[in-house]
């Protein structure tokens, strides 16, 4: 049984869904202890309850112990890995995009497509948005030869909730590892600002101060196409398109926050990446670990990347994902950005 503590490094979600991830992929078992220590209210919300229901419901015959809210521990013994159909429901606004975060890794290498209905927050703070996962995410996963196609039906923004997306999901039983060491030539930029049941003018103030920061003209500015029902809900986005991969950058508005404090945090997302060469940002870089380390540890083949920053949570990834994997990571500062490479251990 693998012991984790989920009080390593980042100390978050992110520790227990990489885990239960790479539980599913290898069958090892694992046992829990500190579940998000590091976070103010510690253990298991139902965000992350939710994810390991999920975990289950994709692994015939799993066992598992402490499923409850605001437990720190809980054990997980994982079953056969079943494709087909699931539908994950997270009630409040939890983020359904982590719950995908969970299930995928085994999904995109099990035997069979899936077919997957998942509903609560779509966009949620501290979580990757729909638009993310669908424009910088698949598309790289897709190099890897895993098929992951992405639907929005209605948009989730926190704390309503309410939102549904399917995801189809193509597995191969041929993972093949890909360096993406360079962005390629940049083919497009532009802002979109999602902000069902808000005043339009808000979308407008964040729009025009971020394409007046940026420099980007006005036809590259667009109001996102939510439906008023969808919300109350805003979230900046600012999408980066080149032709080795795609970077999306999210700030979100809440009640209170002025629509100048939203644009500028998105203004520094952008700038911060584009003052640096590396090819994936912050949070492609974190996600990005773990399909990879599949591939390289699938082929024996070494694999590497480079990226702006390696956030805590990236450094953490690299801790979980060695636990369950035979795999090393090397990581190198080069100039502005870092090289990350990917390879089996000796
Ligand atoms: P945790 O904080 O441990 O629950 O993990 C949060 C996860 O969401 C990490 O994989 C982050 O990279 C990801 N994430 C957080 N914010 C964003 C964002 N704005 N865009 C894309 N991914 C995000």
């Amino acid at each position: 049984m693998i012991e984790i503590d989920g009080s390593t490094g980042e100390g978050g979600g992110q520790v227990l869904r990489t885990s239960l991830a790479l539980s599913l992929c290898t069958g090892q078992a694992v046992r829990f202890q500190n579940i998000r220590a590091r976070r103010p209210k510690p253990g298991l919300m139902r965000q992350h309850l939710a994810c390991v229901q999920a975990a289950a419901a994709v692994s015939h015959g799993a066992r598992v112990e402490g499923a409850e809210l605001g437990s720190q521990t809980l054990v997980f013994e994982p079953g056969e890995v079943r494709a087909g159909e699931h539908h994950f429901h997270i009630g409040s606004a939890g983020s359904c995009t982590l719950v995908l975060q969970t299930v995928l890794p085994a999904l995109m290498t099990a035997v069979g497509e899936s077919q997957l209905t998942l509903s609560g927050g779509t966009h949620n703070p501290m979580a990757p948005p729909f638009h993310f996962l669908e424009r910088s995410f698949a598309p790289l996963l897709q190099k890897l030869g895993v098929g992951l196609e992405l639907k929005l039906m209605r948009h989730g923004f926190y704390p309503a909730g309410g939102g549904r997306f399917t995801a189809r999901i193509a597995p191969t039983a041929h993972l093949t590892p890909v360096d993406v060491l360079s962005r390629g030539e940049r083919v497009d930029a532009f802002a979109e600002c999602l902000s069902p049941g808000i005043p339009g003018r808000v979308a407008w103030a964040e729009l025009s101060l971020l394409g007046e920061r940026m420099n980007w003209p006005r036809d590259k500015l667009l109001q996102g196409t939510a439906r008023q029902d969808e919300g109350p809900g805003n979230a900046l986005m600012a999408t980066l398109a080149y032709t080795e991969l795609t970077e999306l950058f999210t700030s979100f508005g809440e009640k209170g926050r002025p629509a100048e404090q939203v644009a500028l945090e998105a203004v520094r997302a952008v700038q911060d990446y584009l003052r640096s060469d590396g090819a994936l940002g912050e949070h492609l870089t974190d996600q990005w670990m773990l399909p990879l380390a599949l591939a390289v540890h699938a082929t024996g083949r070494p694999a590497a990347f480079s990226c702006t920053m390696l956030s805590l949570h990236a450094r953490t990834q690299i801790e979980t994902i060695t636990v369950f994997l035979p795999v090393r990571f090397s990581t190198e500062r080069i100039g502005n950005s870092w090289r990350v490479g990917v390879s089996m251990a000796e």
